[in-house]
């Protein structure tokens, strides 16, 4: 698991599983039901359901392949605060908008900001 992301990675293949259980409903109702309507209804929402799975996997492959970029919300005006992809646990950046300066730390797994003095 991928230093820093561990609630994301938690809450994600927590999504996974959500999904993985609809399509199968889906599929379920789908072949039990004998209203064409309904089949085509349920023929969808699982289809939506692995369409959900495969952008959760993208994801999920590029936080444990340090594809991912790094951002917070600047915890002064709300704007992007980007640590790019792989960065160490220290490293400083400002925000791009507001010019708050925050450290990269990590907590228990996660990422966190540290507002740092101007
Ligand atoms: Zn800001």
């Amino acid at each position: 698991m991928r230093e820093g992301f561990k609630t994301v990675l938690e809450f994600l293949e927590s999504n996974m599983d959500v999904e993985d259980e609809e399509e199968h409903l889906c599929n379920q109702y789908e072949s039990e039901s004998n209203d064409s309507k309904v089949r085509r209804l349920f023929y969808n929402l699982a289809r939506a359901a692995r369409g959900h799975k495969d952008a959760i996997k993208k994801i999920i492959i590029s936080i444990e392949s340090d594809d991912h970029t790094v951002g917070h919300y600047c915890s002064i005006c709300g704007w992007a605060v980007d640590f790019g992809k792989s960065p160490s646990v220290g490293n400083e950046e400002r925000c791009s908008l507001c010019c708050q300066k925050f450290a990269l730390l990590e907590t228990d797994g996660d990422y966190v900001l540290k507002t740092l003095p101007q």
